[in-house]
């Protein structure tokens, strides 16, 4: 019988989350297996903040775009324009993106396989079993069916992780926001208003009755897509209105994709003994901003250390402070944004106060911070006040639209 190989830890899907915990494991000398799907490039409006293009040592050439500002589209079509001071939001086409991220892993000593991952199973010394189909041809070009052993599982899967269904108990408590986006050739000549190194963003009910709209610029191309949890809102409509408002609806349509945005972390991310979720799977996409590359990371980030602590140590429990970890550092955060979203993207009336107040200095200020640093800035308490007061006031009505 042929033998089965071997692993300390296998990583089941190689987009951010498990590339980057891939690589962190086998920079720190673990026998990884790397296993993705691939053949199909993730949707994503691919925007990633300053914060994760130094922490994760992004190179300039990955950007394909870098916007210089933002603009906030009322209900009724007001404008704010927020400039981003001294940075920028880098651009990420993740065909080239994600592999880039693999070849890293594989480039520290992680072994890369293409197949599809099937089913976990246990031999009978309790040594977990990832049964998967292998996409890499045999002689006759054909997919196989094949096996392999792990000390330690990840489950970087993505949204609707199978590794997650069949081995966390919970995982399917986790709320979606359903994102379509369609990415578009960048037309020759300019539309009115278009600026190709500003992001969009609507709030606009016609657009999403619970999250926005947004056309962001990727250099050739552009993503101009929406999301929302509501399954009665089509929308192919609020994007198709989307590029009618900005004069792209005779654009080039190269490619039309959705899907889920998991926007509550999992109440537990470990089976208590071998594997432990990371990214998506996890269900760690921010709400309000959408936002999942950079927690996807982090949490590879985390995943990995909590195996390599499992590995070195023994201690089952070492798994959890992958959670325990990230909820530490953006718990708070994810909460704030959950809260945000709930109340300003509730109605049109609500969305225009909203953008009312993105007008304000401090409000940008602190939201620029919030995104592009992960941080909140302690130094400048009073604007914090001001703020709090400010909101208060559109909050009850008190202020003028
Ligand atoms: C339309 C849209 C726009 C978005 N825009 C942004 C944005 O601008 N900025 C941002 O930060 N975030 C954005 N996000 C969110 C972001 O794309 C995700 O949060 C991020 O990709 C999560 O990374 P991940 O590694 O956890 O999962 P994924 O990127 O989904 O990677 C999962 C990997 O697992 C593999 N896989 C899945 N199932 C299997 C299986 N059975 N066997 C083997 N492999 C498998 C897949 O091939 C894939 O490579 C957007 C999402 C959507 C849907």
């Amino acid at each position: 019988m042929e033998q089965t190989e071997s692993f300390d830890v296998v990583v089941i899907g190689g987009g951010p989350a498990g590339a980057t915990a891939a690589e962190q494991l086998a920079q720190n000398g673990y026998s990884v297996l790397l296993l993705d799907r691939a053949g199909r490039i993730k949707p994503c409006g691919g925007a990633i903040p300053p914060r994760l293009i130094k922490d994760f040592a992004i190179p300039d050439s990955l950007l394909v775009a870098k916007a210089r500002s933002a603009r906030m589209v009322s209900p009724t079509f007001k404008q704010v324009d927020i400039p981003i001071d001294n940075g920028f939001v880098g651009m990420v086409d993740r065909a080239d993106f994600d592999e880039w991220l693999r070849v890293r892993a594989q480039a520290q000593g992680a072994k890369r396989r293409i197949g599809t991952f099937e089913r976990l199973s246990r031999d009978p010394d309790g040594v977990s079993v990832v049964h998967f189909q292998a996409r890499e041809s045999n002689k006759r070009g054909e997919g196989f069916a094949a096996r392999v052993r792990a000390r330690a599982v990840i489950g970087a899967d993505g949204a609707r992780s199978e590794v997650a269904r069949q081995a966390i108990p919970g995982a399917e408590r986790t709320k979606y926001v359903f994102a379509y986006h369609e990415i578009i050739r960048a037309p020759a000549i300019k539309p009115a208003g278009y600026d190709d190194t500003r992001c969009d963003v609507f709030y606009h009910g016609a657009m999403s009755p619970d999250f926005y709209g947004w056309v962001f610029p990727h250099g050739d191309t552009l993503s101009v897509g929406t999301g929302s949890a509501d399954k009665g809102f089509s929308l192919k409509g609020a994007v198709e209105r989307l590029r009618q408002t900005t004069g792209l609806q005779g654009a080039e349509v190269l490619r039309r994709e959705g899907a889920p945005l998991p926007m509550k972390p999992l109440p537990r991310w470990d089976n208590g003994r071998d594997i432990v979720l990371a990214g998506d799977a996890a269900g760690v996409v921010a709400p309000a901003s959408g936002e999942g590359i950079y927690y996807a990371m982090v949490g590879g980030q985390l995943a990995a250390e909590s195996v390599a602590q499992l590995l070195k140590t023994g201690d089952v429990s070492s798994l959890k402070l992958a959670r325990k970890r990230f909820m530490k550092a953006h718990g708070t955060v994810f909460w704030v944004l959950g809260i945000m979203q709930k109340f300003w993207y509730k109605n049109d009336i609500r969305r225009e106060r909203f953008v009312k107040i993105c007008e304000d200095r401090d409000v940008q200020q602190l939201t620029f911070d919030s995104y592009m640093n992960k941080e909140l800035k302690r130094q400048k308490p009073m604007a914090h006040i001001r703020i709090f007061f400010k909101d208060l006031a559109h909050l009850l009505g008190l202020a003028r639209v």
